[in-house]
């Protein structure tokens, strides 16, 4: 059945799987698109109503109150519909969707956009003994935790920019906490050297203890183990490390790269299943310069991308490459200070960056864009279709 007989018209159902950045940009764009068609239906789906920001995270984990977005009170007005609820598989060969295991939702097309967490399955003890910034309610318990512990070591693992920023944050807010940041590469590894700098004698102001060139092997209820046998004590570990995305899309049977995450083609369908598409840090999409990794910066346009991808086919038209550079890497060193490097569109540092308040400013300003953003494309859809595309880096895309 390729769409719903309802009343005498054809209704194409759209199911969006994943209310983050870019699944919230696929619903609004593509709602904005199609106001006017009763033929087309849009349902959002999302394990719950309130936005995440997950780029504000380390604050939540820090006690920090956040402003409440509400994702069915965004919705208003659009058309879209919104079901709360946990997704437990897809069927990609009956094309539906399963929420909480007992209600089915049915697609004529899907956009999959689930995201992806820290990896702690990689890792012994990281299930049972960690903490993580894998979703709001997460980072409250932490939060909890840090609250109530008064005096004590707290290990962040993985030296990647949310272990950065965490640890920034948590030595900030709790300076009655030694915190210490462990991991494979030094903090800042990415940019360049007077920016780099900058990031590590901000975490060293803060009293961060960094070690790099660190591994993890084992996270006991006390301490975390390295390896070569080495300890060190903990009383609170918080990870970061590693990317793990929902099982989901490969248990479906589409094609997925070794993480898991949906391989695409140019127009971002999964290239098992073309009536797939897959946006954010749930897809593996290749530009000219290689597969993108997860951002916020990234993630929105491909959910708009996608929108657009729909329109046209379901207006017959063929669906144009998706393109996209990157343009800074914005890291928060507690509330305020900050570091942003300004960058290539294949994510390279330029010389480029900005320290200090201004870059603090800067932060801020990029994480609470999204929301407003949203806000604009209900009623101006062009508002959200503007992207740096990389220029001649994304302009030869290697052959898959
Ligand atoms: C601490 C931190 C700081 C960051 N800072 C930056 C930054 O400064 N700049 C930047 O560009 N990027 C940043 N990122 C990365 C950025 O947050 C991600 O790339 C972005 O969130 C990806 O968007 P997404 O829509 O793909 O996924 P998400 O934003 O993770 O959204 C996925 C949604 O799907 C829902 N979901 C997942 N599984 C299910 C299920 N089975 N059923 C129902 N709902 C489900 C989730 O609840 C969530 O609402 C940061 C990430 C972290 C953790």
């Amino acid at each position: 059945m390729s769409a719903q007989h309802e009343a005498g018209t054809t209704v194409h159902r759209v199911v969006i799987l994943g209310a983050g950045y870019a699944g919230m940009a696929a619903a609004i764009q593509l709602a904005a698109r199609v106001k006017r068609r009763e033929d087309v239906r849009v349902t959002l789906v999302n394990a719950q109503e309130r936005f995440t920001e997950r780029l504000r995270l380390p604050m939540t984990a820090t006690g920090q109150q956040l402003a409440e977005l509400d994702i069915p009170e965004l919705l208003e007005g659009t058309g879209v519909r919104f079901v709360r609820g946990w997704v437990t598989a897809v069927d990609a060969d009956a094309k539906t969707v399963r929420i909480d295991d007992d209600r089915v939702l049915h697609y004529d097309t899907l956009v999959y956009g689930l995201g992806s967490a820290a990896d702690t399955a990689a890792v012994p003890g990281v299930e049972d003994h960690a903490y993580t910034l894998n979703s709001a309610q997460d980072a409250e318990v932490l939060a909890d935790r840090l609250a109530r512990l008064g005096s004590g070591t707290v290990v962040v693992a993985g030296s990647g920019l949310t272990g950065v920023e965490s640890a920034a944050e948590i030595a900030e807010r709790h300076p009655e906490l030694n915190v210490v940041l462990l991991g494979r590469r030094e903090p800042g590894a990415a940019m360049n050297p007077k920016a780099k700098a900058y990031l590590q004698a901000a975490l060293d102001r803060l009293g961060v203890q960094v070690r790099s060139g660190v591994e993890v092997v084992k996270v006991l209820p006390d301490t975390v183990e390295l390896v070569g046998g080495e300890t060190v004590a903990a009383d609170v570990v918080l990870w970061t490390s590693g990317m793990r995305v929902s099982p989901l899309a490969a248990a479906a049977g589409l094609t997925v790269d070794e993480r898991g995450r949906v391989v695409t083609d140019d127009a971002l369908r999964s290239v098992s299943h073309p009536e797939v598409y897959a946006v954010g840090d749930a897809a593996a999409i290749r530009q000219g310069y290689g597969v993108m990794h997860g951002t916020c910066q990234g993630g929105m346009p491909t959910g708009v991308h996608a929108a657009l991808s729909i329109v046209r086919a379901l207006r017959g038209k063929q669906p144009k490459p998706f393109r996209f550079g990157y343009y800074h890497t914005p890291v928060s060193l507690g509330r305020d200070d900050a570091v942003v490097q300004f960058t290539r569109p294949d994510d390279s540092p330029r010389r480029t960056h900005l320290t200090g308040r201004l870059a603090a400013r800067y932060k801020e300003m990029v994480t609470a864009s999204p929301w407003p953003t949203f806000g604009r494309m209900k009623k101006m859809p062009t508002s959200g279709a503007v992207w740096p595309r990389g220029g001649r880096f994304t302009r030869v895309r290697d052959a898959r």
